[in-house]
């Protein structure tokens, strides 16, 4: 059997190269960067993807370097008021089967990367950026730009937002700007002013803004991100989300909510972008996967666990279509394109709940405070997780 070929080495590239790789499929990482590896930054991950991890045989591994906050905690961040939470305790755990962690995103990625460098059927190739393809009835030819070319039986495109496989296969141009800027930063611990709610996973709502707070690496840091909904953005002129747009921004929340902003650089920022749900990822023998498929706001937190959950239904899929690719791809795509949807449209919801003011605000904050904090039935569609090979 011909290779499979993965184009792009993230956290989706990585967990599909394993989920084939367990099931007997040789797989090529093709990686354009000159090294595999993620940002220095934390990464939340719900009880879903824990089964999907554990089915790639990794989730000990992480879990060893996982933080597991004992609840998700909304404040308003203009009064700096508790307005909900989700207890994390042995409630959640026996609702979702899995707890829910936190960890940084180089112990995550690391954890895939070493369980791929085990595996004999798995090559990881760094320094080859796909630049294009082409099919023929058995095989697709792909050609990196240093000029390198491979053939394999099926590629599939885990190449992120900017997807150059997604433009072939889809031809939708640029992904939609939000109109959203993120700062981050990770701090140690013991700099952190208030520590009423460190052993949580906090996020604070204000109009236009939210800041997300846990820890990392045992508790010995604190990831920090806040995010603005621009409103330069909005209207049309320079410069918008920079640091100054920052602070103007924050300016109206309550300064001990404020006082957080110390703890991100200003060194950079991250556009924020999604797109519209597609109808199709496939062609052919070649499909896609994680952001170059269904790249989501991070409002869920679901944009990685999303990734890796359709690289088990996708190793699935090829696992019983034999060597027909375009069946398997098509059957995988059946299952995911509503789900991701699902994920996408609510993010963006989730992110203009965080982000309102006004009487929006006022009715926002009154539905938080009437949620059952032990109850968090709302999120049953998504921390229930997925059936994959017809188990759950
Ligand atoms: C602020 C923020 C917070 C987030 N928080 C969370 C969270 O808490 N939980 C969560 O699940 N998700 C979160 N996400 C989303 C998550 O980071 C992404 O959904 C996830 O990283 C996507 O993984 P991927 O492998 O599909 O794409 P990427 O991580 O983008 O990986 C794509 C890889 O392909 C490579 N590549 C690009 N072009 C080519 C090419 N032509 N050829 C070969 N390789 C190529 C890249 O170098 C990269 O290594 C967050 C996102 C943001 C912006």
């Amino acid at each position: 059997m011909k290779e499979i070929l993965i184009a792009g080495g993230g956290i989706g590239g990585l967990a599909a190269a394993l989920a084939l790789a367990q099931k007997g499929r040789k797989v090529r990482v093709l990686e354009k960067a000159a090294e595999f590896g993620e940002i220095g930054y934390g990464i939340q991950m719900g009880p879903n993807v824990s089964r999907m991890l554990e089915r790639l045989g990794v989730l000990k591994t992480l879990e060893a370097a996982a933080v597991f906050p004992d609840a998700l905690i909304f404040v308003d961040a203009v009064s700096n008021q508790e307005l909900t939470r989700i207890a994390l305790g042995t409630a959640f755990l026996k609702r979702f089967g899995h707890r829910y962690f936190v960890i940084h995103r180089r112990d995550l990625h690391g954890g895939l990367l070493e369980a791929c460098k085990q595996r004999s059927e798995v090559v990881l190739e760094s320094s080859r950026g796909v630049e294009s393809f082409a099919q023929k009835s058995d095989a697709v030819t792909v050609v990196c730009e240093n000029g390198v070319v491979y053939e394999g039986a099926a590629l599939i495109g885990a190449d992120g937002l900017w997807s150059p496989t997604r433009q072939a296969v889809i031809g939708d141009g640029a992904p939609r700007v939000a109109g959203h800027f993120v700062y981050r930063g990770v701090v140690p611990d013991d700099q952190i002013a208030d520590r009423s709610r460190a052993g949580a996973m906090t996020i604070w709502g204000g109009p236009d803004l939210h800041l997300v707070q846990y820890r990392l690496q045992a508790g010995a840091v604190m990831n920090n991100v806040a995010t603005i909904a621009s409103r330069r953005f909005l209207r049309g002129e320079q410069n918008a989300g920079a640091p100054d747009e920052l602070e103007e921004i924050f300016a109206g929340v309550h300064p001990g909510v404020r006082d957080n902003l110390r703890y991100v650089s200003r060194e950079r920022n991250w556009v924020l972008h999604d797109r519209e749900p597609a109808v199709n990822w496939t062609l052919g023998r070649v499909t896609l996967l994680g952001d170059a498929a269904h790249p989501t706001l991070q409002y869920l937190a679901q944009g990685a666990q999303m990734a890796i959950e359709d690289a088990l239904v996708l190793a699935g899929k090829v696992a019983a279509a034999g060597e027909d690719y375009n069946r398997a791809f098509l059957a995988y795509q059946r299952e995911r394109l509503n789900r991701t949807a699902r994920v996408v449209l609510s993010s963006r919801f989730f992110g203009e709940w965080f982000h309102v003011g006004g009487g929006a605000r006022d009715l926002r904050n009154e539905l938080a405070l009437q949620r059952d904090p032990d109850n968090p039935w709302e999120a049953d569609w998504l921390y229930k997780g997925i059936e994959v090979d017809g188990n759950l």
